[in-house]
């Protein structure tokens, strides 16, 4: 914790509806902000008293997919995109890879407010220039004593190994590339994520290299060939297999990796997402929008604000081993206030469909350690 998160003045955010999504618990009372921590006790002479009746209290939202290196081409500019959706933790997804993860630190890490962490790209390269093709392409960037060796030096920050397995990013060698990440993670220790695209590779080979706590991520890709859930609505074995082991399913939604149809298919069957994330990059923020309107599609698509909150707040803190994304009194004061406002909106999911939703999360108010970050409407 920062001096500055020590001096905040306390804010006592009141009557607002409190989600914790840690305890499942949802109801209204107030949440006090003290020393950079979630405090217990009343309001007391000199808070900030911050009015939030009708608004929900949740913990800081955790991004597990993201794109925020500066000055890549992929980048988004971390503090400007997370703090106005209320995103107080944001997970770089492999944009580095050991011969660019110290650029990483130097240009982003070390330059933002936002939390960041990174899982690091199997390539040696990251996942630079995607309009050019894939990563994986050279085998010879491919390099699992390198990748240990960034770890081992960046183990601060780097929570996990990321492959991007199929055959628009690597061609015939995204198979080998996904053994060598699964080596690298059970080297290290660290969960593995693998992006789910156009086949080869297979959904069912990667699913099969899962192991618990590793991550599936572009779930709910519409590839054809590639989607976690059949024509008739049956969770493929595989997937299945891999769920019972405790593989979780990410969203990833970027400019290609959801497809409103499988997710419609797996709702219905009873397997929702465990995480929600954006995949928010150069290329496909204008697809996103923001992760409360990736939450939206899911309210939209019928599940619970609860569950919408668990799978972007204290689930992806999980996964990679980070102690937010709750609202116990002692933990990190990282708090959002969101607004589920009337609208009439309609959102993409990058494989041509469309859903219309009549309510939409927006943020209001972002906390940081206690710290006010971003107030709607001031800029
Ligand atoms: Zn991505």
């Amino acid at each position: 914790m920062s001096a500055a998160d020590q001096d905040a003045a306390p804010v006592v955010l009141r009557g607002g509806t409190v989600h914790d999504p840690a305890t499942g618990r949802a109801r209204v009372t107030d949440v006090r902000l003290e020393g950079g921590v979630i405090a217990t006790g009343d309001a007391q002479p000199g808070d900030r008293v911050i009015d939030v009746t009708g608004r929900i209290v949740s913990p800081g939202l955790v991004d597990l997919h993201t794109h925020i290196f500066a000055g890549q081409d992929l980048g988004v500019d971390a503090d400007g995109v997370a703090f106005p959706s209320g995103t107080t933790t944001m997970i770089d997804t492999g944009s580095a890879g050991a011969h660019l993860i110290g650029a990483f630190r130097a240009s982003t890490l070390e330059r933002s407010t936002v939390g960041i962490r990174a899982f690091l790209n199997i390539a040696t390269i990251g996942a630079t220039s995607i309009l050019l093709g894939g990563e994986l392409r050279a085998p010879w960037y491919v390099s699992e004593e390198e990748a240990v060796a960034a770890i081992d030096a960046h183990r601060d920050f780097v929570v996990g190994v990321k492959v991007r397995a199929s055959a628009d990013v690597g061609g015939e060698h995204a198979l080998p590339a996904l053994a060598a990440a699964r080596r690298v993670a059970d080297r290290v220790g660290l969960p593995l994520m693998v992006h789910l695209g156009p086949p080869p590779v297979g959904v069912d080979e990667i699913a099969d290299s899962l192991r618990e706590g590793d991550i599936l991520t572009h779930a709910f890709t519409g590839w054809p060939g590639n989607a976690v859930v059949d024509d008739d609505g049956r969770t493929r074995p595989s997937v299945a297999r891999a769920r019972q082991r405790g593989v979780l399913l990410d969203i990833g939604h970027g400019a290609s990796g959801f497809s409103l149809e499988v997710a419609r298919r797996m709702l219905a069957a009873g397997q929702p997402p465990d995480t929600i994330s954006t995949d928010l990059h150069a290329y496909s923020s204008k697809t996103v929008g923001d992760l409360p309107q990736v939450m939206s599609r899911f309210l939209a698509l019928g599940m619970p604000l609860g569950d919408v909150l668990r799978c972007t707040t204290v689930t992806p803190a999980r996964a990679v081993g980070l102690a937010v994304g709750e609202l116990t009194p002692g933990s990190r004061a990282d708090v959002t206030v969101l607004e589920l406002v009337d609208a009439d909106v309609e959102y993409a999911d990058g494989f041509g469909a469309t859903i219309r939703a009549s309510r939409e999360l927006r943020a209001v108010q972002t906390f940081l350690g206690g710290q006010q970050v971003y107030e709607r409407g001031s800029a």
